[in-house]
Order: C-alpha cells, then structure tokens, then sequence
C-alpha cells in the first residue's frame, strides 16, 4: 500500500511505497571506495599538501607531554585543496548581465579528518568521538563569524555512494555567503507554522513522536532519534535536543554528553542492523548572524543512501520512500549496541 505522506515542516510530499514491506535491503558487501593506507591523502594531511591544521586535538590515549605534540593527533581541521568556494577580502555583490546574473563563490572549505583509515564515526569510542563533535562546534564558532558568511553546514559523506571521493573517514564543513534554498525553506516553514500555532514545529513533533513512540530509534535525557513521519529516504534518521534551542553551537554543557551518547548509539544501531551503510549526514542550525530565528530548532540529520534518484524523482520532485519509516524505526530501536 503506498501513501502520500506531507513533511510538515517544508510542505514536501513524500511517497512511501513500502510494497511487501520487508526488510530493507542494505547490502553486506563492501563498497567501500579502496583506498590504500600508503596512498591515503589522509594519513599525514601535512605531507600529502593541505596545510597547517587550523585545530587540532591529541588522541584521548595520549598522556602527559605527548598531549601536547601534534603527532599525537586524533582530529583536525585543515584546508580543502580542492574547496568549492574561496576565502575572499570583500563580500561579494550580484553583478547583473541581461538575462544572466551572478555572485562571487567566496566562503571557506574545511576538512576534519579523523586518525584511522578505517574506522569511521560509528565505530569509534566516546571519548574520540567527542572530540570529533567539539572540533565541530570550534570550527563552526570561528567559521561563523567571519565577514561575509551567512550559513555554515558541518557534513560528512560516508561511502562511494554517498559522494566521498576518497576513502578515509572525514567530514567537511562549508561556509557559504548565502542561505541555501533547503536551509531556507525548512527556516521558512517551521517559522510559518510557529506563526499560526505559537509554538516550534520541532518541538511538537517532538512532544507527539515521544508519546506514540512507534517511530522512536533512542532516547536519553535530553535528545531524542526518530525516523520522520515523512522521511525523504528509507531509513532517515533525525535526532534534536528535546529542549527548544534554535542553535547547535548554543547547546548547553550539561546537554553535551547526551548528544555524544545519542550520536555514538545511533551509529553504533545503523553498522549493526543496516551493515553500516553509505550515508551522509549533516547539522541543520539557525543561521548565525541574525536574532530572528527564535522558532528553529537544530537536528542532526543522517540519509542513508538507499534511493537513486530515477524519472520520477526527477521529473516530479516527488521522494519515493521504500521502507515505512515505522518499520525503519522497529529495526533500528532493536538492535542491541
Ligand atoms: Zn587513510
Ligand atoms: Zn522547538
């Protein structure tokens, strides 16, 4: 049985065609692009040519005066050598030609790279994983307020599939000089509905997703993981602070080990029950540089990458979702991590 689900925060219809409803067929094979260690660009970022890192944090093994020696390193943050926009000394204007116009790609491309070549989030530690999480918020803190930059989105792609082009586990974080359409519309949405109603979409998602449960991946004593109602791929998760709080680098220190603990686990469920699949995830938060986002409330976001886009996706725009996000929801709660 197929059904029209509406994303009541964008207006997106989504099509759940869950079919006979098995279960969901993520595959145990590696697919894993290969990239050797020796030719791994990521096993010395300063040899392979990116640079100084920007921030840094010591392997949470390392004790006393290796602490403070980069070649302990766990994390950090360098230069993208290939970013897709340039660090600028004046912001950019729109510059208008008949029926063309355009502005300058300024903004900043940063990579955080992890140590090991082969483990990924999912299957690190607490203690690293925190790190990874920290050097988040530090780069976003400085990123966000530099001149010119409107929106800045932390991401990460895991897997061929999900667009990562070289094998060893790094995120990346963009900051963009304008609010991308997605970001804007999702603004717009949750501030037309806080308009009508008086409260934050999120949150009363929130409130009703912990009653019924049935959709609940996890839940600790500030966050919560769901699989959306409308989920735009099989398998969505979305995991928000359960106290309003319009933005991610805000969040409260007694909040943090929570958050850690919610990210660690859900991971820890998608490698057990779906075999770790090719994902991307990212961090949706107000943007930093006007007041007025009182009504947003900042999530984590992760998409397996189950769907290929076909004719219908394409040309309708209409998401066709294959496994019920109840279902996605079930198989996710029970596997034991
Ligand atoms: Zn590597
Ligand atoms: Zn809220």
């Amino acid at each position: 049985m197929s059904e029209f689900r509406k994303d009541i925060v964008s207006g997106d219809w989504i099509l759940v065609a869950s079919g006979s409803a098995k279960r969901p067929h993520f595959l145990k094979e590696d697919r894993r692009k290969k990239t050797s260690i020796k030719k791994c660009p990521f096993e010395d970022p300063q040899k392979s040519g990116n640079g100084d890192a920007l921030f840094w944090r010591p392997l949470p093994t390392a004790s006393g005066e290796n602490r403070e020696k980069f070649s302990s390193w766990f994390v950090q943050v360098v230069k993208n050598k290939f970013p897709i926009l340039n660090p600028h000394k004046v912001c950019p204007v729109t510059v208008k030609n008949g029926s063309e116009q355009s502005f300058g790609g300024v903004g900043f491309h940063e990579i955080v790279v992890t140590r090991n070549h082969a483990r990924s989030l999912g299957f690190m530690t607490r203690e690293e994983l925190k790190l990874v999480l920290e050097t988040y918020r530090e780069r976003y803190r400085a990123l966000s307020s530099e001149k010119c930059v409107e929106y800045v989105l932390i991401y990460h792609n895991n897997g061929l599939k999900a667009g990562a082009t070289v094998g060893h586990p790094h995120s990346q974080i963009v900051a963009l000089p304008i609010i991308p359409t997605d970001v804007k519309r999702s603004l717009d949405g949750s501030s037309r509905y806080y308009e009508k109603h008086k409260r934050c979409v999120h949150c009363t998602v929130i409130k009703d997703e912990s009653r019924a449960k049935k959709r609940v991946i996890y839940k600790n004593k500030h966050f919560i993981v769901i699989c959306p109602y409308a989920s735009h791929v099989s398998a969505e998760i979305r995991l928000f602070p359960i106290t309003h709080n319009p933005r991610f680098e805000d969040m409260h220190e007694a909040q943090y080990d929570s958050f850690v603990e919610a990210v660690r686990v859900v991971f820890a469920k998608l490698n057990k029950a779906l075999h770790d699949p090719d994902y991307n995830f990212f961090i949706h938060t107000a943007p930093p540089k006007s007041k007025n986002y009182k009504h947003y409330h900042w999530h984590f976001e992760i998409l397996p990458r189950t769907n290929i886009w076909g004719g219908v996706e394409l040309g309708t725009g209409i998401e066709v979702v294959r496994i019920l996000p109840e279902n996605a929801a079930k198989i996710l709660r029970a596997a034991k991590v």
